[in-house]
């Protein structure tokens, strides 16, 4: 059966890496992967055609796919239309659309870029951390939130941390079963000494820990997380917070990596459906020239065939693939130190597919 795979490629360098990422799926047909592609338009590229940053036959083309692949979206040219227009607007109508409510960030270190990083390369070389974000609930969304004026005439403002024990349980389940494909370690992170919502976090971690023995459990207040990930990072495994706290520690952890042109994401619900984009934006800055990493991209996809259509095989294929360019030297120029090979969007995207064939 072939799956049918929305892609998105959007603005800036967009077009030209979400081009890679389909030759990269592609490609996947010579090991037993079928999937068909339709190309559809988000953010200006759907402003300049349609006026809306997410039209009507882009969600009809989502609707009917069974994962989606995000490349990038905004632009300079559109930083003033009103905000209904705004490319941004149309990836978080696109994201609230779906419910996907748990979005899980790798920052995973391959050991020749260690030298990127704004840490010790020995604190970070081989850096494989997963953190797994609540995305729809929490202090962002819970009501009352507002600016008020109070009986003594002055404003107070008021936003609330609210989690039920269902929202908590299934961001929760989907850290221990991606730990169960990784190191089986989950470290859930709350500040239960101080708010009454991370007490009840923690109770239901520990209870749904019970369907989960194989995985190792530790709990650690978000001030010490914030520390220890920049102490040694390489003590996690995944880490599982919510909403506010893991939009901190995402960055936190996104940065230890020091190459924002190598970070894949994944936006998930409790079915297959999900949504993969890399973590950098549109990069006007060097949109058309040819020099954009693609890697963040062609490792989206990677975490597509894992959580969307149960490839691990595939997934793990793609980023024994990416490793092997890096161990060969390949750098776009993002990356790239004094001295080494710089190759185009192009030529990393073949680099990649060739090296497919390479690893085992
Ligand atoms: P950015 O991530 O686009 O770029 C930051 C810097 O990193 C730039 O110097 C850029 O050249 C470089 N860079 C980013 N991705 C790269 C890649 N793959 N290869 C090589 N270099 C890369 O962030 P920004 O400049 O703050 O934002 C530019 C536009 O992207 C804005 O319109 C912003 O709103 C949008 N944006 C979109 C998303 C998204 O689509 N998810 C995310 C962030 C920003």
């Amino acid at each position: 059966m072939a799956y049918s795979i929305a892609v998105l490629p959007g603005d800036g360098i967009g077009p030209e890496i979400a081009a890679e990422a389909v030759k990269l799926i592609e490609a996947l047909s010579e090991f037993g992967f079928e999937a068909r592609i339709e190309t559809g338009l988000i953010g200006g590229a759907a402003v300049d055609a349609t006026g809306d940053p997410l039209p009507p036959e882009t969600i009809a083309l989502c609707d009917a796919a069974d994962a989606i692949l995000l490349a990038a979206v905004g632009g300079p040219k559109y930083d003033r239309l009103p905000r209904a227009q705004r490319p941004e607007t149309g990836l978080l109508r696109l994201r609230a659309q779906y419910g996907f409510f748990a979005n899980l960030r790798p920052a995973l270190l391959y050991p020749e870029l260690a030298e990127a990083s704004s840490l010790k390369a020995e604190k970070v070389a081989g850096l494989d951390l997963l953190i797994v974000r609540e995305l729809t609930g929490g202090i962002y969304f819970g009501q009352p939130r507002g600016i008020f004026t109070g009986e003594d005439g002055e404003r107070y403002a008021v936003n609330t941390q609210r989690y039920s024990e269902s929202e908590i349980r299934r961001i929760v389940r989907v850290a221990f079963e991606a730990a169960r494909r990784r190191g089986r370690r989950v470290c859930s992170v709350d500040k239960a000494n101080v708010l009454e919502v991370s007490e009840l976090w923690r109770e239901v971690v520990e209870a749904v820990h019970a369907d989960y023995p194989d995985v190792e459990l530790s709990h650690m207040l978000v001030d010490n997380a914030a520390m220890q990930l920049v102490r040694e990072p390489k003590q996690f495994d995944v880490v599982v917070t919510g909403n506010l706290f893991g939009d901190i520690l995402s960055d936190i952890a996104a940065m230890l990596t020091g190459s924002i042109g190598m970070l894949p994401s994944a936006s998930l619900r409790s079915d297959a459906k999900g949504l993969y984009e890399p973590v950098h934006g549109s990069a006007p800055d060097i949109a058309g020239q040819g020099v954009a990493n693609p890697l963040a991209t062609l490792l989206s996809v990677a975490m597509m065939l894992r959580h969307s259509f149960d490839r691990e095989d595939l997934a793990a294929r793609i980023e024994r693939a990416v490793g092997r360019v890096l161990a060969d030297g390949l750098r776009c120029r993002d990356i790239a130190r004094p001295g080494e090979t710089v190759v185009g969007t192009v030529e990393m995207g073949e680099a990649v597919r060739r090296a497919l064939h390479e690893v085992d």
